[in-house]
């Protein structure tokens, strides 16, 4: 069982130290609110005054902050984290930060002996709790191995992304999609709401289509992926469509922003010449865009 110095013990951190201490290792837990502190000792956790203190004697230190400046701060601070590690021992950046920032940090502590690698998490504080988060690494395969054990108590699903650094990068794209989404739905739920549609039988129709579904799960693998943009669905069509959504909502004075924003690509598409292919081939529009 290995000593982990577990700095951060928020939403997220509390539940995932919990959990390794669950299996057996030894957590030592510091956060600068002293309630959170507190209750992680209420779990049998030893707590710590500082995070220095926390990563005194650890294996590994992992973070789960709220951003760079608070990991660069703690890890690198005047209150000697890194300075406190023990030779050999692994920090495990597990928070959602700019990937310069990570690598910046990482090299910093490369300069001192320490080895970072980067870990952020899918999915949400329920999962935290649950054990069943995904985890997203960026790391050499050696620190992953050794790491392993601990992502195991934290998730269910360990996704190597690459080298120190490309963990966090996969992190942002996730959560753009997701946070663009997340508006998209909104707006989505909003436009429904407003032709006098009841939500359930909104998402009784968007669980059936691409809408819902996602087009990495429906119309992307068969076609653009596979270099297919023959059209089953032509963009010029899907612009037709978009336009007759704006038009309504319009009439309905809801404002779409995404959707105007999206419109400008699928004029640029058409504008292009591209409006006879297959709409997933937008994929090859992005690149292009003034
Ligand atoms: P949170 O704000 O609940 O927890 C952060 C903790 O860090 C707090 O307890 C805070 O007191 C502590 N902290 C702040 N500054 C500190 C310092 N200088 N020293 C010690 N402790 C300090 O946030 P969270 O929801 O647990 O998220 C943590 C990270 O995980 C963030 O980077 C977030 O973007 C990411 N994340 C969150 C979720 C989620 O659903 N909440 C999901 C995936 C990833």
């Amino acid at each position: 069982m290995a000593r982990i110095g577990f700095i951060g013990l928020g939403n997220m951190g509390f539940h995932m130290a919990l959990n390794l201490l669950g299996k057996g290792h030894v957590v030592a837990g510091y956060d600068r609110d002293e309630g959170q502190v507190a209750a992680f000792g209420q779990e049998g956790a030893k707590v710590c005054a500082s995070a220095a203190e926390a990563a005194e004697d650890a294996e590994f230190v992992i973070t789960m902050l709220p951003d760079g400046p608070v990991v660069e701060e703690v890890m690198l601070g005047a209150g000697g984290t890194a300075a406190a590690m023990a030779p050999g021992a692994l920090h495990i950046d597990m928070s959602t930060i700019l990937p310069t920032q990570s690598d910046a940090i990482r090299e910093a502590l490369a300069a001192r002996g320490v080895t970072m690698i980067d870990a952020p998490v899918g999915r949400t504080a329920s999962e935290a709790r649950t054990g069943k988060l995904l985890i997203i690494v960026g790391s050499d395969s050696e620190q992953l191995e050794r790491a392993r054990p601990l992502f195991e108590c934290m998730g269910d699903t360990i996704v190597h992304c690459g080298t120190a650094g490309s963990g966090i990068r996969m992190k942002l794209v996730n959560n753009y999609m997701t946070t663009v989404t997340n508006l998209v739905t909104a707006e989505t739920l909003t436009l429904a709401a407003s032709c006098g549609i009841e939500t359930a039988t909104a998402l009784e129709v968007l669980r059936g289509t691409a809408a819902g579904r996602g087009h990495i799960n429906t119309t992307y693998p068969d076609k653009v992926l596979k270099g297919d943009v023959t059209p089953g669905f032509m963009i010029a069509l899907a612009r037709k469509d978009l336009v007759l959504g704006l038009k309504t909502a319009e009439g309905a004075g809801v404002k779409l922003t995404t959707g105007a924003a999206a419109l400008d690509v699928y004029d640029f598409a058409v504008d292009a010449g591209q409006g006879g292919e297959d709409w997933t081939s937008i994929l090859n529009i992005v690149p292009d865009l003034p």
